[in-house]
């Protein structure tokens, strides 16, 4: 393995590869792992620590973005929709379903303006260019558009 490989942020190459990491219980957890090539697999189990430090660098972005989103909701449902909507940017993904994205909202990966969440038991919202519901029969989800 070169230098170069060993500092290599895992996460943009793991999910390159078609899987989705995140953290439970303070553990990385990575799904659809048959995706991941095995070298690629063995150097994230060997670099678990920064693995986590990528996911929690990740996170705390994420709930920053994420607070600012839950007040332009606050803000549009105690004052109606705003004139002109504000351009801002959301993660590609985000697990808490009640931040629904507002007005505006681009993602900070691809700038789409496009996404959906499940129609029942929502599991959060996704870009839908970033993290498209292939997995999901038309009327599983439901889509918004920014
Ligand atoms: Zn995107």
């Amino acid at each position: 393995m070169s230098a170069a490989l060993a500092t290599a942020p895992l996460l943009p190459r793991l999910r390159d590869a078609g899987a989705e990491v995140v953290l439970r219980e303070q553990r990385p957890v990575v799904q659809h792992v048959s995706l991941v090539p095995a070298g690629l697999l063995a150097e994230a189990r060997a670099r678990r620590d920064d693995l986590i430090a990528e996911l929690l660098a990740e996170a705390n972005i994420e709930a920053a973005y994420l607070a600012a989103e839950r007040a332009a909701l606050i803000t549009e449902s105690e004052h109606g929709d705003p004139a002109a909507p504000v351009s801002h940017t959301l993660p590609p993904s985000w697990s808490d379903a009640t931040v629904e994205p507002t007005a505006g909202a681009r993602c900070f990966c691809c700038r789409g303006a496009s996404w959906w969440c499940e129609a029942s038991e929502p599991k959060g919202w996704r870009c839908g260019r970033c993290h498209p519901p292939v997995h999901l029969a038309p009327g599983q989800w439901r889509e918004t558009r920014t």
